[in-house]
């Protein structure tokens, strides 16, 4: 689902974040992205986003060269990509299913389709009983559910996250990565950035280790029986 083919990514500033960089996901798969900051890993991230082009080699996701997609299909592509970041970036001027909607309502989907597409992913991360109060008013843990639900309204295919669990105490954060681990079960394909090396240890998923932008690391669970 997620193929780097040898990519390398310069910086305008002539800063390499990335060296000949090779990893393939699975459609299904979920895996932990690990490195000290600025090992290359947000730069991984923002490639698949589209946010950033590789400087060389390729990227095929889902089978698809990202060089060869034209500017026009951007919009359609990014829907297959969902995005949590660790200060899950809400809008604490407008309710919990204002800030959920807001990805459909960017893409012009119909009232009708918006309400039931955000009940739907809502319901998801259990927080349907919530959906008319404001952000501030839910805890940092149901706060970070919100902002799962909001990349998740789309049904994206491929879901990417920064430091989810950067602000939350070991319980809640375990919460999220369960959270995470459904939709893996669903064929979602998840790929977590992350420092947290008690996470880590806990969850018993594929690790990719960045070093100075090449793959230093590429360690599968081992299972037992
Ligand atoms: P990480 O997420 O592992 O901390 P990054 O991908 O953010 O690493 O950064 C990798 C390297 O690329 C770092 O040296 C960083 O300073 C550099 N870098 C990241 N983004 C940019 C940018 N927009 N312009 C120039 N250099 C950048």
């Amino acid at each position: 689902m997620i193929c780097f083919d040898k990519v390398s990514k310069r910086y305008a500033t002539g800063q390499e974040a990335l060296s000949g960089l090779t990893l393939n996901l699975d459609a299904g798969e979920m895996a932990f992205l690990t490195g000290h900051s600025g090992a290359g890993k947000s730069t991984v991230l923002k490639l698949v986003m589209l946010m950033e082009r590789p400087s060389q080699g390729q990227l095929l996701i889902n089978g698809k060269n990202l060089g060869r997609l034209h500017r026009s299909q951007i919009p359609y592509y990014r829907r297959n990509v969902g995005v949590v970041f660790q200060n899950h970036q809400l809008l604490f001027d407008r309710t919990v299913f204002d800030n959920v909607a807001l990805p459909l309502l960017v893409s012009g989907y119909q009232p009708r389709e918006v309400g039931r597409r955000v009940r739907a992913a809502l319901d998801k991360v259990g927080l349907l009983d919530k959906e008319k109060q404001n952000p501030i008013t839910l805890s940092g843990g149901e706060q970070q559910r919100v902002g799962i639900a909001r990349a998740v309204v789309h049904k994206p295919r491929i879901l990417l996250a920064d430091e989810p669990t950067g602000n939350l105490d070991p319980e809640l954060s375990s919460e999220i990565m369960n959270l995470f681990r459904d939709f893996g079960e669903v064929g979602v394909t998840v790929l977590i950035a992350t420092h947290d090396i008690d996470l880590i240890s806990r969850m018993g998923l594929r690790v990719l280790q960045l070093q100075q932008g090449r793959l230093a690391s590429d360690e599968r669970p081992v299972h037992v029986g």
